[in-house]
């Protein structure tokens, strides 16, 4: 069986075939910087670690490309609120992100280009529809995308444009528009913005955020490309306008596969700061839950069905990784006089673990052909050595299994200790003040720790040697 996924656009599963044969153009919705992310952020960039991980696993080379919002209207108020500019403001919530998702395991994409350093491709984009009269401009200087005009709009979400009420309000904003289902792919500069906006040919303003995902998607991974995830709430309007503003610009099919994850709700209800159950990760550790007893707990679930978060689950999944590493620890004990008997065993296990990841990823079903594998070598056991061929064999299938799942290591290795998170940040105060000597000395000095520091434009990266 190939490599099947649910396609949200075309609502069935589909073979998975890439444009260019063994690549794989990946773009993800990433987080709105304006707070700390949720564990409800972390399952839809959890799922996407699973996708992006089981493509790699079949031998695909993946790029990934998943942007940050770092403007919009919260981020706006709020950064007026602390008398801070949006780089100011966002700056710990992406270096935040970022500790999150190295805590968790979940592999990096390739870039994560901010919205803010990619104004120009907007306008770019913003320019063409109006130059093909697909987008107007009103008298308070923002420009809206003609809906009316894409008569294929409504096709992702499944909607019936006539039936999206004129009169209705779509968008959270209060700027004027010719038709209420138009969208804004600009946003006139208002006295309340205060200082944030780009002076551009377009206008005076700032970008809506559909605008965003698509000038960047096009820009790092071209006009059409492979796949496209969020969380299903981004279908519409995200989505939706996504596919309408790019397709109108570049007049080619935008994305092959839609892939979306549904929520994650705790304790069966929905996840808001009233309810008093609005988690994010350091909340969690907090509560002495390790970060990959979390990072399991939002793995183990089908991506498309909703993930109910509870305490007990956290329970159940410490005891499924000691399983998985108590079992990997207890292959060093073998009998070298042995022969092997179990490779056709582990081999038809395997095969299972991948049947079941190729069915649109159902990781349950994968978990589950590794619980079956360590069952039956222990029932063996009762009776038998292991040969070492074997050790060997199955100790490779683990490992193979764990480029997905990502839990044999220890999980201190993700995080840093607070002498060794207390140099990284002299160190990078010594790069903003552009004391390279200083920086490269605190460089040298992490590194005998065992640390290697990669500075990137998304900021220092370390990781283990
Ligand atoms: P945002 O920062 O709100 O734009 O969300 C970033 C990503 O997290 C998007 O892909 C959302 O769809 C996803 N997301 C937000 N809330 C949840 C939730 N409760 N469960 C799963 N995914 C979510
Ligand atoms: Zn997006």
């Amino acid at each position: 069986m190939g490599l099947k996924f649910y396609n949200t656009l075309t609502r069935k599963k589909e073979s998975f075939n890439p444009i260019k044969p063994g690549k794989v153009k990946l773009y993800t919705c990433g987080p709105t910087v304006y707070n700390y992310a949720h564990i409800g952020n972390f399952r839809a960039y959890m799922f996407e670690d699973l996708l992006h991980r089981y493509l790699e696993y079949k031998g695909f080379k993946v790029t990934h490309i998943m942007n940050l919002t770092d403007i919009d209207d919260k981020i706006i108020r709020d950064s007026n609120k602390e008398q801070k500019s949006i780089t100011e403001f966002t700056k710990p919530y992406k270096k935040s992100f970022f500790d999150d998702l190295d805590a968790l395991g979940i592999k990096r994409a390739d870039y994560y280009p901010p919205a803010t350093e990619h104004i120009p491709e907007m306008v770019a984009m913003i320019k063409t529809l109006m130059g093909k009269k697909l987008a107007y401009k009103t008298e308070d200087g923002s420009i809206y995308f003609k809906v009316d005009a894409f008569p294929k709009y409504g096709q992702l979400a499944n909607l019936n444009i006539e039936d999206m009420q004129r009169g209705q309000r779509v968008e959270n904003d209060e700027y004027e528009k010719q038709e209420l289902r138009d969208f804004a792919l600009w946003k006139g500069w208002k006295k309340e913005d205060g200082s944030t906006f780009w002076e551009t040919e377009v206008g005076k303003g700032r970008p809506g955020w559909h605008i965003e995902c698509s000038a960047m998607s096009i820009k790092y991974l071209g006009k059409h490309f492979d796949i496209h995830c969020g969380g299903v709430d981004n279908i519409f309007p995200h989505h939706e306008n996504e596919i309408a503003q790019s397709e109108a610009t570049t007049g080619e099919k935008f994305v092959n596969y839609w892939l979306h994850c549904k929520h994650l709700i705790v304790e069966g209800e929905k996840m808001s700061k009233s309810l008093g159950n609005f988690y994010n990760l350091r909340q969690l550790i907090e509560k002495d839950f390790s970060a990959d007893v979390i990072r399991w707990t939002l793995l183990s679930t089908h991506y498309r069905q909703e993930l109910n978060f509870t305490f007990e689950k956290l329970g159940t999944a410490q005891k499924s990784i000691s399983r998985i590493r108590d079992f990997y620890s207890s292959l060093e004990k073998y009998d070298v006089n042995q022969k092997s008997s179990l490779q056709k065993k582990v081999d038809e296990l395997q095969q299972e673990f991948e049947n079941c990841l190729d069915d649109d990823l159902n990781i349950s079903g994968a978990l589950g052909a590794v619980f079956t594998l360590i069952k039956e070598i222990n029932v063996f056991r009762q009776g038998n050595t292991l040969s070492k061929e074997d050790a060997i064999y199955i100790k490779k299938f683990v490992e193979k299994t764990d480029s997905i799942l990502n839990i044999l290591s220890d999980p201190d290795e993700n995080v840093l200790q607070d002498e060794e998170q207390k140099l990284l940040d002299e160190r990078n105060q010594a790069r903003t003040d552009r004391n390279w000597a200083e920086a490269d000395r605190l460089r040298d000095i992490l590194l005998e720790k065992g640390i290697v520091l990669r500075d990137g434009p998304e900021g220092t990266i370390w990781k283990r040697k």
